[in-house]
């Protein structure tokens, strides 16, 4: 007999189809394998116009015959290095102690996941996360005990603090106020998902948080759910803006559920937004956007104010979408 989750997966896969114009793609009742749908792929899509850089990455990766884990820590990886972007990895912004805390995940087709939480001293987060998914039995490792793992694994202690971000924390010091509130256009979290040409997805999110943050603070994007999520049979999102609320409403699983439900990515996102924006009276003051790729490839965001864009890189073409947004 046909379980109701199989039924609803089946119907997903077969409006996915549709919309991608499968049309000749059939599922069976009897079927437990969902249909073969990796159409054209490989695809590769990240947070923010600068996930172009990323993405070039992680597509060559795939185009070379790559697996979509491999092309999604590479990708962000390029990210985590460059010392420019103050929220990300090297050169990210330090807490309000003068700390650099990185928080990062990583998830593959297989369901595995890892993640570091207030990792210091390591640019390669996510390489971390890897390595949390991969050799410990655990998913989440904080702090000195992630910092253990990266060096027990040959990486190598750095200063993450860049004198540009040092210069903006003694800046931000001589006023210490502390206001946890998200500045609307400038976020640099980078969240991706990938397809390889198996159509297979992985995902990945690593970030150095939320400026002048407290001591200790986690945010949404090292938390499997929240500010990533990947179920290969449906499809994968990621979210960056302010983690609180996005930790709330555990909004990147609610993205992939919804689409399980048969719902484009972007009406998706747009979901995990107003159940964002339903949760929290202050959502004007905030952002927060989302990203997703269901398993037909196709793509979407949404985001409560204007200005949030992802990334879209094919093996034939890569571009920059500005998303929808509520406000
Ligand atoms: N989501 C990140 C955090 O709250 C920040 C961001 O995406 O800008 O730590």
């Amino acid at each position: 007999m046909t379980s109701r989750r199989e039924f609803i997966t089946k119907a997903s896969f077969g409006s996915l189809a549709a919309a991608a114009g499968l049309g000749n793609l059939s599922c069976t009742e009897s079927s437990n394998q969902p249909p073969p749908l990796s159409i054209a792929g490989p695809f590769v899509i990240s947070t923010w116009d600068f996930g172009v850089k990323a993405n070039s990455i992680a597509i060559e990766i795939l185009k070379n015959g790559g697996n979509a884990l491999d092309a999604v820590e590479e990708g962000v990886k390029v990210i985590e290095a460059d010392g420019s972007n103050t929220t990300v990895g090297y050169g990210g912004m330090p807490d309000r102690d003068g700390h650099v805390t990185l928080d990062a995940c990583i998830m593959d087709s297989n369901g595995m996941c890892g993640s570091v939480c207030a990792l210091e001293h390591i640019v390669h987060a996510i390489s971390v996360a890897r390595l949390v998914m991969e050799k410990t039995p655990h998913v989440i490792l904080v702090g000195e005990g992630a910092l253990e793992l990266a060096l027990a694994n040959g990486m190598k202690k750095e200063n993450l603090l860049t004198d540009k971000s040092k210069a903006a924390w003694e800046e931000w010091k001589k006023k210490e106020d502390y206001e946890p509130i998200i500045n609307i256009e400038n976020h640099d979290t980078i969240g991706m998902v990938a397809m390889d040409a198996n159509g297979d997805l992985s995902g990945a999110c690593t970030t150095s948080g939320l400026g002048f943050k407290m001591r200790g603070r986690v945010g949404d994007s090292p938390i499997i759910g929240a500010g990533l999520y990947v179920d290969n049979e449906i499809g994968g999102a990621a979210a960056t803006g302010l983690g609180e609320a996005v930790l709330r409403t555990l909004g990147s699983f609610l993205v992939v559920e919804m689409m399980r439900q048969g719902m484009s990515p972007e009406e998706a996102c747009k979901v995990a937004v107003s159940r964002i924006i339903e949760k929290h009276k202050n959502y004007k003051d905030f952002q927060v956007g989302f990203i997703a790729m269901n398993k037909a490839g196709e793509t979407g965001g949404y985001s409560i104010h204007q200005g949030f864009s992802f990334a879209k890189t094919s093996k034939d073409e890569e571009m920059t979408i500005k998303c929808n947004s509520f406000i």
